[in-house]
């Protein structure tokens, strides 16, 4: 493994689930590119599969409600107008509307259909 390659300024890893890579940048503003401004301020690195200098990916987070990063991946984060990691979109699912509601909900009854 080379992880020493470019610039990574650390390691992201989520605190939900045991996803970690490392990142290059954190801010809303990926390097290099030229009309990119994020919805968050998120953990990016460059695409490694790309040969694109501006394409990237965004690794994950810091929930606006408890401050823990974790990952952008839909088990473990939503975006609503901010990032929520699911337990705190769990205990405050009463405010978030019917659609982020129905969306959690679709999202546990498929978990438990994948029976066959
Ligand atoms: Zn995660
Ligand atoms: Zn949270």
């Amino acid at each position: 493994m080379d992880l020493t390659e470019g610039s990574a300024l650390g390691v992201f890893s989520c605190q939900l689930c045991e996803v970690s890579s490392p990142y290059s940048f954190y801010g809303q503003k990926p390097p290099n590119t030229r009309a990119i401004v994020l919805l968050e301020e998120c953990f990016g690195i460059k695409d490694p599969f790309s040969p694109e200098r501006e394409k990237f990916l965004i690794l994950g987070s810091k929930c606006s409600l408890c401050s823990k990063t974790v990952c952008v991946g839909t088990d473990c984060s939503l975006f609503y107008t901010k990032r929520f990691c699911l337990p705190c979109v769990r205990e405050h699912l009463d405010q978030f509307p019917e659609q982020v509601q129905n969306e959690l909900l679709r999202k546990k009854s498929v978990q438990k259909s994948t029976s066959s």
